[in-house]
């Protein structure tokens, strides 16, 4: 490796949001008489709204949900998950950052978010960290997690091959996603799955919190420098 960049995810990495999402998909889905558990919702993390309703919908009707329901459902997970009191940054998600930032690395994000003002969100939460043109969000990608297209697309932005960044990332599509476009991928397991889910979609480490991760932290940016011998 010759590590120059490190990618984070958002949800479940950056914000403590993935719980609130899950709240709001088990409400919307209970609506409709439509079993939907909070383990789920953490599975499905990072698939496009439409996909997790067309996937209830078939599990469980036997049938696909129309682009109107889906447009429906979408707002009534919106409108549970924007009542819910706003995510705070995940502990010690700040002295990762500043590690990552104080060994000269480039830090990348890239989330299916489509939040308008998720910029300023990040700006105010984490000042001078991220930058416009360093993001990858829902309005970049067609295809989103699991296909490689977010973190393929991150590696463009920043003209890095694979070899010289790292992800950090929580849920099991977003480390399918980034094992398929070729990087290394570190899991840290906020939620509620077992580890087995994340490892076993190519997660080349697994940690329980952010504090494990700023511990191993400086081990890993310094083997994944060139230099390293
Ligand atoms: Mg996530």
């Amino acid at each position: 490796m010759d590590l120059k960049a490190v990618f984070f995810d958002m949800d479940g990495v950056l914000f403590d949001s993935m719980s609130n999402h899950a709240k709001a998909w088990c409400s919307a889905f209970s609506d409709l008489g439509i079993e939907f558990s909070a383990y789920d919702a953490y599975m499905r993390e990072g698939m496009t709204g439409a996909s997790t309703i067309r996937d209830a919908f078939t599990r469980q009707l036997g049938r696909d949900a129309s682009e109107e329901e889906c447009k429906r459902i979408y707002k009534v997970k919106s409108q549970y998950f924007e009542s819910l009191p706003q995510a705070l940054p995940m502990n010690h998600i700040m002295d990762v950052l500043r590690t990552v930032k104080s060994a000269g690395l480039d830090i990348f994000i890239v989330t299916g978010s489509g939040q308008l003002s998720l910029l300023d969100k990040l700006n105010h939460y984490f000042p001078d960290v991220f930058h416009r043109e360093k993001m990858v969000t829902a309005f970049d990608v067609k295809r989103g997690k699991p296909d490689p297209e977010p973190y393929l697309m991150a590696l463009k932005k920043g003209a890095y091959s694979a070899n010289q960044a790292i992800v950090v990332e929580n849920a099991p599509l977003g480390v399918k996603s980034a094992v398929s476009a070729g990087i290394f991928t570190v899991a840290v397991n906020t939620g509620i799955l077992k580890d087995e889910e994340l490892s076993g979609n190519g997660a080349g480490v697994v940690y329980h919190d952010m504090q494990e991760l700023y511990n191993e932290l400086p081990d890993i940016i310094r083997k994944s420098r060139r230099e390293y011998r």
